[in-house]
């Protein structure tokens, strides 16, 4: 069963405790922007075998919502931080990188 570290409450969250909210750090659309930056925004998601970052909600203890960065393949969780970033804090990136060299990172805005 998985299990993440709430960040803010500070409770270790079954999954049961928790509801998915998809892809974190996803660069939004709105209006004046074009057709095709709107069609990705809306369908286009990575799928990676290996580390993910994805939103979390604690929907069954504060509420709140977090980032959490897995791996998808192994469920080893990284770490889980803040949902008011707009990118992963540093010592995520070095935990990953630690566990998976030479994993490259994508673009975050
Ligand atoms: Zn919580």
């Amino acid at each position: 069963m998985l299990i993440l570290n709430c960040p803010y409450c500070g409770v270790d969250a079954e999954e049961t405790e928790l509801a998915a909210g998809g892809e974190a750090h996803l660069k939004r659309f709105g209006p004046g922007s074009s057709d095709g930056d709107f069609h990705d925004y809306l369908f286009m998601r990575e799928n990676p075998r290996g580390v993910h970052f994805e939103r979390w909600r604690h929907v069954n203890g504060c509420g709140k919502w977090f980032h959490a960065a897995r791996c998808t393949q192994s469920l080893e969780v990284f770490g889980t931080y803040s949902a008011q970033v707009t990118e992963p804090p540093k010592e995520i990136r070095e935990a990953i990188s630690a566990k998976r060299p030479g994993w490259t990172w994508r673009e975050f805005e």
